[in-house]
């Protein structure tokens, strides 16, 4: 096995996710750029608690995750969120964590949801409650405007049974604070109230 791994680095030599420069999965340059610290911004009156600044660099680590499946990226983005629940205020074992949902169409092109994915790896009680009852467009291009109206009504809660204790929100990013709004309402509508939101990054300014 070792010589197998000795020869795929020579056939795909490995490459920094953040810079693509050869090294290692993430190399020290980067490194500055993905250290986890705590950073708290509104959603209105949701607290959300994110480790890292978004920029170019977490971008890159982002869509290696997300889009391209990379498990070195994966295990980046889990420590990120791993360093926000371990400052958690309230009693981990008494929360659960519900996962932004990926549309229909995004499960099916990358094998799996996102976020639920994250959270079978942080090893907390999560569910999966939340999902999209509309077809949305992709967040990414639209203004704070845009991206608010887009998410109206987007989300539907199911299968309430599995919650129990403080809910707390997760996603990958926060940008506009727009999926979590509506998330928290959507939640709050079928009668469950939010207590957090975590991400692993935060973008600013937070408008
Ligand atoms: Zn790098």
């Amino acid at each position: 096995m070792k010589f197998v791994a000795e020869l795929s680095q020579l056939v795909f030599p490995q490459r920094c996710i953040g810079c693509l420069n050869l090294g290692p999965a993430i190399c020290s340059q980067c490194r500055v750029a993905w250290h986890p610290h705590i950073y708290t911004t509104h959603v209105e009156r949701l607290v959300v608690t994110s480790a890292i600044l978004y920029s170019p660099i977490a971008a890159r680590i982002l869509v290696a995750a997300k889009e391209g499946n990379q498990r070195s990226a994966d295990n980046l983005v889990i420590d990120a969120l791993r360093h926000v629940v371990e400052n958690y205020k309230g009693d981990l074992k008494n929360l659960t964590l519900v996962p932004m949902p990926s549309s229909k169409n995004s499960s099916r092109k990358r094998g799996r949801n996102f976020v639920e994915s994250l959270c079978e790896d942080l090893q907390i009680s999560y569910s999966n409650i939340l999902f999209h009852q509309k077809r949305v467009q992709d967040q990414s291009g639209l203004n704070a405007k845009d991206r608010k109206q887009n998410l109206v009504g987007a989300f539907g809660v199911e299968n309430r049974a599995r919650i129990y204790g403080d809910i707390v929100l997760i996603d990958d990013v926060v940008t506009t604070g727009s999926t979590l709004r509506e998330a928290s309402r959507a939640l709050s509508a079928g009668g469950l109230k939010v207590s957090a939101a975590i991400t692993a990054c935060v973008a600013q300014p937070l408008r």
